[in-house]
């Protein structure tokens, strides 16, 4: 097995599986019924074991709670974290649409996700057919997210950790590990194709051979150029304070009254210079 082979495979469920296209049913409006929602993939991988998974540990990165990938699969040789970018139509779509998300984007935040959901436990069972083992967190049983003020993380005491909006497995942070690009003022992840798009990740046994890079700079591709936050209709983001996550958390809630079942905002990521790829350092 090598990266190239699960590269390959996403980028097959990608074009042939269909889900990759919004549900005519679901469609908001009729010319979104089968609008494509990514564009290829980017992927990284790193060793199991890498010491960089160990430093997401601490209060600074993800924290305690966050689990390594040997604690999600015993026996674990590697991680593969994968990027799709959104559509141009996407992502075009809410640069334009004003402070409300746009539709195309909405899709491409909740339908976009059911197919990285998808697209997960499809290469989880590939790789098993395959003859290794793979856990993908995101969509695994054991995994936990809290998005509010109060923990649902507990150390080995059963005290409860002080964490909030955080998660026991963070593709954001994954893929930094993977070597698939650096953080922004917004708290995205910069690739070299963009910020606008979804993560994903598989754990598996089979000892990839690593291609990872980890950036020395957790900000290198960010130019700090604040448009996010000028962007930004929550007042979420400021380039003294970085991101507020209360303040984001509290817009997207009120996205999800207003378009419920779905929600999104996206601004930070749409009609600003690392939409698509890493941007131009300015001329000191
Ligand atoms: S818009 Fe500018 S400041 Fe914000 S994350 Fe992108 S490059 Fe960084
Ligand atoms: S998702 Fe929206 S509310 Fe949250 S930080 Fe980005 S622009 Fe602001």
């Amino acid at each position: 097995m090598e990266t190239t082979e699960i590269l390959d495979f996403i980028e097959t469920f990608r074009k042939t599986s269909g889900w990759n296209r919004v549900p005519r049913e679901k469609a908001l409006r009729r010319d979104l019924s089968g609008m494509e929602m990514f564009d290829p993939p980017l992927a990284g991988t790193a060793a199991a074991n890498d010491p960089s998974f160990l430093l997401l540990k601490s209060r600074e990165a993800v924290g305690p709670q966050f689990l390594l990938p040997g604690e999600w699969l015993p026996g674990a040789g590697s991680v593969v974290s994968f990027f799709l970018p959104f559509t141009s139509r996407v992502r075009e779509a809410n640069g334009k649409s004003g402070p409300e998300p746009a539709p195309e984007w909405l899709h491409g935040r909740i339908e976009g996700q059911e197919f990285i959901d998808r697209l997960s436990r499809a290469l989880v069972e590939h790789l098993r057919e395959a003859g290794g083992d793979a856990v993908s967190p995101a969509v695994d049983p054991r995994f936990a997210s809290c998005t509010g003020r109060n923990t649902v993380f507990r150390d080995q005491n059963g005290t409860p950790l002080p964490v909030t909006f955080t998660s026991n497995w963070s593709e954001r942070h994954v893929a930094f590990v993977c070597g698939l690009g650096t953080f922004g003022l917004s708290k995205g992840l910069i690739t070299s194709l963009g910020v606008a798009g979804r993560f994903g990740s598989v754990i598996t046994s089979f000892p990839l051979v690593p291609d990872n890079v980890v950036p020395e700079d957790l900000y290198g591709n960010c130019t700090l150029c604040g448009e996010c936050a000028a962007k930004c209709p929550a007042g979420a983001i400021s380039p003294e304070k970085g991101k507020d996550h209360v303040l984001c958390s509290e817009y997207l809630g009120l996205m999800k009254e207003k378009h419920s079942p779905r929600y999104g905002c996206g601004k930070c990521q749409t009609g600003v210079p690392c939409e698509k790829g890493i941007p131009a350092k300015r001329q000191r």
